[in-house]
């Protein structure tokens, strides 16, 4: 069936490595086969360790998405009637595919994204495990969860996934809407389209009714595609905030019903009683995991005045100790940037920052001299107007801000366009309570940063997006 490739040899400083199974070209998954694009137009992808050409991926236009759309739509006559236990069956099957896969995922994932293999080892690939093997439990439990609400599937649903955490993100969107009797047709990011083709290759091994899954990959033109639709009943998208607003203005005055996983530039908020290095460590895990590009990264820290000086120099001294350079390297702390264009981005931030004058901190390990990387980095003393404090940079940059009073960074904390996540370390439960009340975020974690679970949902305020993913939350969002 596949041809492997010279992937694996990149994979030689991992255990296993020979295991890795892709193929050289990969065709659009449509109605439970590999089928060439229209256009028969192919891109490349790549590892942005090294730039080197990975595999061939399809480049799916209007017609393919209009294929994929029509086989969910056949599909769904029979999915959303076979019995709820049935369908659980098949996501459970999916998940143990996985899991028996799950290091060859995790190799890919690293190699493809750029992320450390640790990260895409211990907690990507698991967690995305557990988001089938968890919907998969819900499925015959819909009336459980929904007491006499007689909820109904909607259809076809188009989902549409960024590069950041891309096997993952495609188990959030697809298992919940398996569950719930839909089917999918679901886009892959441009840079990162390799697990979601593997993902294929175990939804076809399922033996899942042919078109209940179908994987288009493509551009943003293919995204678009499949927002304009008209069969297309649900969109689930996460991406840009710019992306979400254009999707709204397309399904404007139509019945699609979507939710909206936007961008974020969460407070990390730090007190003077907290633990301090536990807080330090929770400062490293939530602006440095996956090279910051974490749309909940902890990318604004707020200290406290009185033991901001001890922060910052512990701080500094932990993200020396921060190991940058090869994802598939097992010792790699942050991986390589996703890609080129993230990299400039990122950069250009970095320029403003600099020019701004706030005060500038960079590690000083070494980094590769081909490939995309980025030193961690700290802003120190940033202004609340300064574009380093208000816009999002995906990337591992963080600002820093110092405060006196719990009424002073509640206010500078919501002071944001966005209202993603956030993060307060103290020992005072009261403070917690009083934070978590008033913070304007989806999600508030206490005294630890960047914990994901399939049972809690996850979403944003504001430009952030609407709509929750994950626990029960994440079903109602598949139901009428
Ligand atoms: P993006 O440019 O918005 O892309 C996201 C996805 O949308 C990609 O698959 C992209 O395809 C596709 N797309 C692009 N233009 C489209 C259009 N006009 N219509 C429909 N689809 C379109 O975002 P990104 O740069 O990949 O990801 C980074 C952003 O995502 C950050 O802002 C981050 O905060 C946010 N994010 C949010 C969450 C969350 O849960 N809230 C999670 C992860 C990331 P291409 O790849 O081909 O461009
Ligand atoms: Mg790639």
């Amino acid at each position: 069936m596949s041809t492997k490739n010279n992937a694996w040899e990149y994979a030689d400083s991992i255990e296993n490595a020979s295991h890795i199974n892709l193929r050289k070209q990969y065709d659009l998954y449509i109605d439970g086969k590999w089928v060439k694009p229209s256009s028969n137009k192919y891109f490349s992808s790549s590892n942005p360790h090294d730039e080197k050409h990975i595999a061939d991926v399809s480049e799916a236009n209007e017609e393919d998405v209009d294929l994929a759309v029509q086989a969910a739509e056949k599909a769904y006559e029979l999915w959303s009637k076979i019995s709820a236990a049935e369908r659980g069956k098949y996501i459970f099957r999916i998940a143990r595919l996985m899991q028996e896969q799950a290091r060859e995922l995790a190799v890919i994932e690293s190699l493809d994204s750029g992320k450390p293999i640790r990260e895409a080892r211990d907690i990507d690939i698991p967690l995305a495990c557990n988001h089938f093997f968890y919907y998969a439990g819900w499925a015959d439990k819909l009336e459980y969860a929904f007491p006499n609400q007689h909820k109904k599937s909607l259809g076809v649903a188009g989902q549409i996934i960024p590069w950041n955490f891309p096997l993952l993100m495609a188990a959030w969107k697809i298992a919940p809407a398996l569950a719930t009797g839909n089917t999918v047709v679901l886009k892959p990011a441009e840079t990162t389209s390799l697990t979601a083709l593997k993902l294929a290759e175990i939804i076809e091994a399922s033996g899942i009714p042919p078109g209940v899954v179908n994987i288009v990959t493509g551009f943003g033109d293919t995204g678009a595609a499949i927002v304009a639709h008209p069969k297309v009943s649900k969109i689930a998208f996460t991406g840009s905030t710019a992306v979400g607003k254009l999707i709204q203005k397309t399904i404007a005055g139509s019945n699609k019903r979507a939710t909206l996983e936007l961008g974020g530039k969460s407070a990390n908020i730090i007190f003077g009683d907290a633990p301090i290095d536990q807080a330090v460590e929770g400062i490293i895990n939530g602006i440095f995991f996956n090279q910051g590009h974490v749309c909940c990264a902890g990318s604004r820290l707020f200290v406290e005045e009185s033991v901001a000086e001890k922060v910052i120099r512990k701080l500094k001294h932990r993200m020396q100790s921060l190991q940058v350079g090869n994802p598939l390297d097992k010792n790699t702390d942050v991986g390589a940037i996703n890609s080129k264009e993230q990299l400039k981005i990122i950069n250009r931030y970095i320029d403003i920052g600099i020019k701004e004058g706030s005060e500038f901190f960079q590690t000083d390990c070494a980094i590769p001299t081909e490939g995309y990387y980025c030193r961690p980095t700290l802003f120190i003393n940033v202004a609340q107007s300064s574009i380093l404090a208000q816009e999002e940079i995906f990337g591992p940059v963080l600002t820093i801000q110092t405060f006196r009073t719990v009424d002073e960074v509640i206010q500078k904390a919501n002071n944001s366009p966005y209202g993603l996540a956030a993060g307060v370390w103290t020992d005072k439960g009261s403070k917690i309570f009083n934070l978590t009340s008033k913070l304007k975020a989806g999600v508030v974690w206490a005294n630890t940063y960047n914990k994901f679970d399939p049972s809690s949902p996850f979403g944003g305020y504001k430009e952030s997006g609407f709509g929750r993913e994950g626990g029960l939350h994440g079903l109602g969002a598949y139901l009428k």
